[in-house]
């Protein structure tokens, strides 16, 4: 069967034929291409079809496809077994090497996906300051549990509605939204919500609607304000993490969160996500604390191995190479875009992740993204992807490049946009 018929059949026994939305490449008049395989840079389709991948399963790929040494020590382990609901080693060596290279962890705990490290984060912060309300930035994406599903109410700021059917209205009360770069609001903030404020959870690379442009300057009054107020600051790193350094923005920036969340590097491509702070933090989550948390298949030996293997490779000398592979991709796109009908599109880029944005605006909030962003996405991706060259499939959704798009990649990118 070839993708279209897949997905035709796949509508009949899932919803919409995808297990996550943006698989379906909804407003995109294109069929999903059902991956076969993939091995470095490249993803093949049921079709037979070749893609330079740009969407690398969404980030959690920066060491490529089905990486050899990783794949070496998933095999060995695997015929030890995959899951034993029990201490095991595995984590304990990921643990340790995360703590050792990020100075303000303390402690990290594991679980399974950036949605449940986002839960667990919130869980912990309300726990840890006996306080309800959370602050969100309207734009940024935290995953699908419900308190996150919140999008600004039609008064003031500081005002929320929940995004998704089946969140309460008692839930979005405890979610505050706020725009990007807006200080003020968040003081009002402060001060309407006196003592009430948990936390503030902001994703301090905005890579969720687009790649937003936000200033040091921003994250500077954020840790300032959360300290002033007693609240805690939550860098949400699922995807800057391990990606824009070892230890994410909050490296990058020299800015010091009180909680972070990881997800998708860290688990080198297996389902993992993590949240980490000091010990004092950390000691508030079950057995030790009372705040509860738990996971049958938390810290699966599988994705603690990949993530193991994933990690160690982060040295200084791979993200230059990284960046080096970034830069080269980049400007063949930028190159590309000018030469050809897409001379309003800009490319944004940030360390090793892109997004070609159909404007030449600097934008820092969600409200400067044009409107038919979609439509415009359209005809783009579909040229592309005609090429044999995958980009993520939603116009919101950025590119992410990996330590195998190297010099061969960037010569065979060459070819098929100038083909
Ligand atoms: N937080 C951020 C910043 C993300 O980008 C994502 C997913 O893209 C999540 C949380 C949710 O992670 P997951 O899809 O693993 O649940």
């Amino acid at each position: 069967m070839n993708s279209q018929q897949l997905f035709e059949k796949s509508k009949k026994f899932v919803p919409g034929g995808v297990h996550s939305p943006v698989r379906s490449f909804k407003g995109l008049h294109t069929t999903p291409r059902f991956v076969n395989r993939a091995k470095g840079a490249y993803i093949v389709d049921e079709e037979g079809k070749d893609y330079i991948d740009f969407c690398m399963s969404f980030g959690p790929l920066i060491l490529g496809h089905q990486d050899e040494e990783v794949k070496g020590h998933l095999v060995e382990a695997l015929n030890r077994g995959w899951t034993y609901g029990a201490c095991e080693k595995y984590s304990l060596d990921l643990a340790e090497l995360i703590v050792s290279r990020i100075p303000f962890i303390d402690q990290i705990r594991f679980v399974n996906s950036g949605t449940e490290a986002v839960m667990t984060a919130l869980r912990l912060a309300r726990g840890y300051t006996g306080r309800n309300k959370i602050i969100k930035f309207n734009g940024c994406y935290h995953g699908h549990t419900d308190g996150m599903l919140i999008k600004a109410g039609s008064g003031l700021a500081g005002t929320a509605e929940a995004s998704s059917l089946g969140v309460t209205p008692h839930t979005a009360e405890d979610t505050l939204i706020i725009d990007f770069a807006d200080e003020e609001a968040v003081t009002k903030c402060f001060a309407d919500h006196k003592g009430e404020i948990a936390a503030i959870i902001v994703e301090p690379l905005p890579a969720n609607n687009g790649l937003m442009d936000l200033p040091q300057s921003y994250l500077e009054f954020l840790r300032k304000i959360t300290k002033e107020n007693d609240s805690l600051l939550i860098f949400d790193e699922v995807i800057s993490g391990f990606r824009v350094a070892f230890g994410g923005m909050a490296e990058k920036t020299g800015i010091t969160p009180d909680m972070v969340t990881y997800g998708k590097i860290i688990g080198g491509g297996m389902p993992v996500g993590a949240v980490a702070a000091k010990e004092e933090i950390m000691q508030k989550l079950a057995p030790v604390g009372s705040v509860y948390q738990a996971g049958t298949l938390s810290a699966n030996p599988m994705a603690m191995i990949a993530g193991f293997h994933t990690l160690k490779r982060l040295d200084d000398d791979f993200y230059i190479k990284l960046q080096e592979n970034s830069q080269n991709i980049a400007a063949l796109f930028k190159k590309w875009l000018a030469e050809k009908d897409y001379k309003d599109y800009k490319l944004v880029t940030s360390s090793s992740l892109f997004w070609p944005a159909p404007t030449h605006n600097w934008m820092n909030n969600v409200n400067d993204i044009p409107a038919n962003l979609t439509e415009r996405f359209y005809n783009l991706f579909q040229e592309l992807l005609d090429k044999g060259i995958y980009l993520s499939p939603n116009a919101y959704e950025v590119g992410f490049v990996s330590i195998a798009h190297d010099e061969s990649v960037k010569e065979e990118l060459k070819k098929r946009l100038w083909s």
